[in-house]
């Protein structure tokens, strides 16, 4: 193991965003509670089960494609709706329209009360790209670039694969592997020798099923096991853990 925490041969990181380099995943959650819990009570009434800030969202939504989590959770209770197309307004009754109002949500959460990145990461990004290690942002998040412009930590990273970039080039979104593979070959590095950094269950079996060379998962809410249990290499609270100070 190298003093990053990381086996001798990995010559690439690949970082998630959200609940990894940022402290986004708290905003994202009440944006899906506030989405969800007012569609819930519009179509079963005042009995709906509200949406579950930690455990639904840890299960349904975290690190997947917008359409994609509000597929899964609405699965989870039964119901289903219409597609829509992208261009929804975000009051349609619809997986995009659902999708769309989360985001205009989380536009708003994001403009007023502003984003934090976790300093452990930031320091470990220091240390990575002080080894020579190549660097790639892989994101569900359309918002990418924003995000990581407001936080200042745009420059760390050789290759972005976001939402964005996922959508152009048709990719699957994460428990798919295929963004962190695209991020891999951009970077010209074989799976093997890369490692994933993940905060959600659906990275880790991304990381899993992507056969990469080591998954870090970084627990944020308490859920060590699940990540264990979902492929993670190692499991740490903050990056600082791994190693990386200098
Ligand atoms: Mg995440």
């Amino acid at each position: 193991m190298t003093q990053l925490g990381l086996p001798d041969d990995i010559q690439a990181c690949l970082f998630d965003l959200d609940g990894v380099v940022t402290r986004t995943a708290v905003v994202h959650a009440a944006a899906w509670k506030e989405t969800f819990d007012a569609f819930l009570l519009s179509h079963e009434g005042a009995a709906a089960r509200p949406f579950d800030a930690v455990a639904d969202y840890d299960e349904y939504v975290d690190g997947r494609p917008r359409a994609d989590g509000v597929r899964a959770f609405l699965e989870s209770r039964g119901i289903h709706l219409p597609e829509g197309t992208a261009d929804d307004p975000p009051d349609a009754l619809t997986v995009n329209g659902l999708g769309n109002r989360k985001n205009e949500l989380l536009l708003e959460r994001i403009r007023t009360g502003g984003v934090e990145a976790y300093e452990g990461t930031l320091r470990y990004l220091e240390a990575v790209r002080a080894e020579g290690l190549r660097t790639a942002i892989v994101s569900s998040s359309a918002n990418c670039r924003d995000v990581l412009r407001a936080v200042d930590a745009e420059h760390f990273f050789d290759v972005r694969i976001d939402g964005v970039v996922a959508a152009e080039r048709k990719l699957p979104g994460k428990p798919h592997p295929d963004t962190f593979l695209a991020a891999a070959h951009d970077l010209g590095v074989e799976p093997s020798r890369a490692a994933v950094f993940e905060d959600a269950q659906a990275g880790m079996d991304a990381g899993r099923a992507g056969g990469f060379g080591y998954v870090v998962g970084l627990d944020r809410v308490g859920q060590r096991d699940a990540l264990y249990a979902h492929g993670a290499s190692v499991v740490v609270a903050d990056l600082d853990e791994l190693g990386g100070k200098r």
